[in-house]
């Protein structure tokens, strides 16, 4: 039997559990998916390899530590976070999925970013992937965050046509987007948004990165104003996808894992 894990803290809620014991299910293969809230990223590393654990997700506050852990694909090094660990090499590689979350989960709704003009709101962990796959997929991307700096740091490390401001400039930016990233935890667990919903329009597809609920205000306001909506489900669906046939080198049993998601969410 193989194992395969997640590292992080809090772990307790994952829904990655279910997520991939569904695919091992639905293709037949002989694994278990576990959890643990190791004390260092290093560590857990080291001691999953001494395990024989196939390999590991890695989610906060870990995903920058592991880095230094792994041998790193150039997308993790540049991205400067490592979200998935292949322990069947030595040393491990240190691979991002998140990036193809946002691109596949983009894909599954006909959302083509190439050429686009797209606006990612928020600057942490998700507005890092979303920046960075958004501008390789060939979007225009414009970060716009709460604290300016560090989306101004974002597009820097994006790289040349990137551009960054505060969110006082986002309503400006939205009449010519054609896509818009939420990817600030505004909407968790509240009737919240950070985007003005006056802004929102026909021409957009709108992705939340929030889940929770998969429901957003954003959403709702979107789907009023005829955008194209995609919730954070999906992302978080299709960096799983992403994972499972990185480890595996198999073809993900795409619904069956979103049946397994969904039915937890
Ligand atoms: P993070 O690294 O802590 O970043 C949080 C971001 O939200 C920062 O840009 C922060 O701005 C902004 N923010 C927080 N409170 C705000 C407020 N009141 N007004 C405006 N901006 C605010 O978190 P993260 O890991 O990127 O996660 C962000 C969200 O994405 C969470 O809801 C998380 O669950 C979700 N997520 C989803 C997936 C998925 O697969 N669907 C993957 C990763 C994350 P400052 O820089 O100014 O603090």
């Amino acid at each position: 039997m193989q194992v395969f894990g997640l590292i992080g803290d809090p772990v307790e809620h994952s829904l990655s559990p279910p997520m991939h014991e569904a695919a091992y299910d639905a293709l037949g293969v002989d694994a278990r998916y576990v959890t643990f809230e190791p004390t260092g990223a290093g560590a857990a590393v080291d001691a999953a390899a001494a395990l024989g654990i196939a390999g590991l997700n890695v989610t906060i506050p870990f995903k920058r530590d592991v880095l230094g852990h792994v041998d790193p694909t150039p997308l993790a090094e540049r991205v400067g976070a490592v979200n998935t660990v292949d322990l069947s090499t030595d040393p491990p590689r240190g691979h991002n999925t998140d990036l193809a979350g946002v691109t596949r989960a983009l894909a599954h709704h006909d959302v083509d970013p190439s050429g686009a003009d797209a606006v990612v709101v928020g600057a942490g962990g998700a507005g890092r992937a979303a920046a960075f796959a958004l501008a390789d997929a060939g979007a225009r991307v414009h970060v716009a965050n709460r604290t300016a700096a560090r989306a101004r740091d974002l597009a820097d490390a994006v790289g040349e046509g990137t551009t960054a401001g505060g969110l006082d400039g986002l309503a400006g930016r939205l009449p010519d987007a054609e896509l818009l990233v939420n990817a600030t935890s505004v909407g968790m667990d509240e009737d919240a948004t950070p985007v003005p919903a006056d802004g929102l329009h026909a021409g957009l597809a709108v992705l939340d990165a929030v889940y929770s609920p998969v429901e957003t205000r954003l959403l709702r306001d979107a789907a009023a104003a005829g955008a194209t909506t995609v919730d954070g489900a999906w992302m978080l669906l299709y960096q799983g996808v992403e994972a499972f046939e990185t480890w595996t080198g198999r073809e993900a049993p795409v619904a069956a894992m979103n049946r397994a998601l969904r039915s937890r969410l």
